[in-house]
């Protein structure tokens, strides 16, 4: 165990040796941690965040699969996948955005595991990465569901504003990853 470094006061702000960082910092920036030795983490709050999203980003398959036992808990289904069996693509297989590994949760470009169909849960050959964004609008939607919501916008948008949407999107892209989906489903 590394030795303890008292803390001092400076300007009478109490200080506190951030063991990362080397050097105090007030003691305002520490955590706590009710079994060291003053109640405060050894590092301070933002080694703490640099340490945990380096931790996340080299584990990030071990992170995803422990959100997903979570998420099968809550919803009462199966999960028997590994590690391995969570590989992320490089692009979102339904939109075509580039994945970003070691984000955190709710970014667009965040990969997120998908249940293809969620009452079967997190079972192989049942589960596919896509982005946080492309499985926020699936959600629980089945295919037909969605084919109406899409059905629906294109019914009730304006001409010129559907085109907008066109230009927008690369649609040759988003269709042919659901039929893809469809056959998997
Ligand atoms: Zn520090």
């Amino acid at each position: 165990m590394a030795k303890r470094k008292p803390h001092i006061e400076v300007d009478g702000v109490e200080m506190k040796w951030c063991g990362t960082h080397r050097r105090y910092e007030p003691i305002s920036d520490f955590a706590r941690k009710t079994a060291s030795w003053d109640g405060l983490q050894a590092t301070c709050r933002d080694a703490q965040d640099v340490a945990a999203r380096a931790w996340q980003k080299e584990n990030h398959e071990k992170t995803m699969l422990h959100k997903c036992r979570t998420r099968a808990k809550q919803a009462g289904v199966p999960c028997t996948i590994t590690a391995d069996d969570l590989v992320v693509p490089s692009h979102c297989p339904v939109l075509g955005i580039q994945m970003v590994r070691g984000l955190e949760d709710g970014k667009d470009n965040s990969p997120s595991v998908d249940r293809i169909i969620p009452e079967r849960g997190y079972v192989k050959g049942n589960i596919a990465i896509i982005s946080y964004r492309a499985n926020r609008i699936k959600n629980n939607a089945t295919p037909a569901e969605l084919t109406k919501v899409s059905k629906w916008l294109n019914k009730s948008t304006s001409p010129t504003l559907s085109q907008e949407k066109l230009n927008d999107t690369d649609t040759s892209n988003t269709d042919e990853p659901l039929q893809h989906r469809l056959r998997l489903a």
